[in-house]
């Protein structure tokens, strides 16, 4: 029997938060006030094995996720991660396995998740500026760095590649045109992502916030756009096309213009904890049934009990009072 919430939402996609930590220090994810050198990431035994994240996988895919996406914390930075991909490219019924990144570690990397069977990559770049790119991912990494993870991963064949940059007003908005234009008639997806209020660290504020709208418009009044029809449901991002014929470009509108309505995402942490919304304060304990003998039947049995009780719509109810409530961590469970 289909596995639906209470507003009919299937349950289609999973994304897998590999690891907490990162090598970045995004001012808008892991501020390095709050993520220093005294923070107290999770160690090796809290969280899970790849032979665990396998196992709740093929349960899940068993009752209806058809798409995996590895996350983190920044996956790469995990000891091994195309073994992990390999497992997971097993397990029958899965039809799309995919990773984000901050593309710094994929030159080493991307061929190997390739062999292993990963069948595309998102990489995060917020702007070609560098001073913009390092005041924002305040790691001195350069834009140079993930261009040449680009790179790697189109000659890897992992495609079709996405580019994520999120938009904070009068931090990057004056860059988003030229990455626009840098990407046109490369195939490469740029998506825009409005900055959204996760977690209770980024100090964030609807002032913030450069609209869907009103990046469309910055980048349309250089490069002509018009709107595209939607891949499938629930699709997350917004298409518009250039008029030229030459790509596409896609905008993510969580704060505009919510899609709880199509929501089919589910959220694994790296210690194992289900989120059934990206702006939860709180998951649901998968490890211990695992590292407790539970059996596969009483895992999914589980999984029924979280997701048929689901009622998250946080995106269609937020205000600026909600957008103080406790919230898990973007850099926890990856976005
Ligand atoms: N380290 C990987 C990366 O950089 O893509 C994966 C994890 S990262 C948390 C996933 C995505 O979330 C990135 O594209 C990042 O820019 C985005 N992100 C983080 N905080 C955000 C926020 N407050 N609003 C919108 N997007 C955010």
């Amino acid at each position: 029997m289909e596995l639906l919430d209470t507003l009919q939402r299937p349950l289609r996609d999973l994304r897998i938060s590999v690891t907490d930590r990162c090598n970045f220090r995004c001012t808008y994810c892991m501020p390095r006030a709050v993520f220093g050198p005294g923070y107290q990431f999770l160690n090796r035994t809290e969280i899970l094995s790849y032979e665990e994240i396998t196992r709740l996988s093929r349960i899940f895919i068993e009752r209806g996720v058809e798409k995996l996406r590895i996350t983190g914390g920044e996956p790469l930075v995990r000891k091994d991660l195309h073994t992990l991909i390999a497992q997971l490219h097993e397990i029958p019924g899965l039809k799309d396995l995919t990773l984000t990144t901050n593309g710094s570690l994929l030159r080493g990397q991307a061929q190997k998740l390739k062999d292993a069977g990963l069948q595309r990559v998102t990489v995060s770049l917020d702007s070609l500026d560098d001073a913009v790119f390092q005041s924002m991912n305040d790691a001195a990494v350069p834009v140079a760095t993930v261009l040449d993870g680009i790179q790697a991963a189109r000659e890897a064949g992992l495609a079709p590649i996405k580019v994520n940059a999120v938009v904070k007003r009068g931090v990057n908005d004056h860059t988003i045109a030229d990455l626009a234009r840098h990407f046109r008639g490369s195939g490469v997806i740029v998506r825009f992502i409005e900055f959204m209020d996760v977690g209770a660290t980024n100090g964030w504020k609807l002032d913030n916030v450069v609209t869907a709208r009103e990046i469309v418009e910055t980048i349309g009044r250089e490069l002509p756009l018009e709107p595209a029809e939607a891949n499938y449901r629930g699709e997350v991002a917004k298409r518009w096309r250039y008029a030229d014929g030459s790509g596409e470009i896609g905008v993510i509108a969580s704060i505009s213009q919510p899609f709880c309505g199509d929501c089919t995402r589910a959220r694994l942490s790296p210690e194992g904890e289900l989120y059934t919304c990206l702006f939860s304060n709180h998951g649901h304990d998968f490890r211990s049934l695992l590292r407790n003998g539970a059996s596969d039947a009483e895992i999914s049995a589980f999984l029924d009990s979280v997701w048929r009780v689901r009622t998250d719509r946080y995106s269609e109810l937020r205000t600026e009072a909600t957008a103080a409530l406790p919230k898990v961590e973007m850099s926890h469970i990856g976005g």
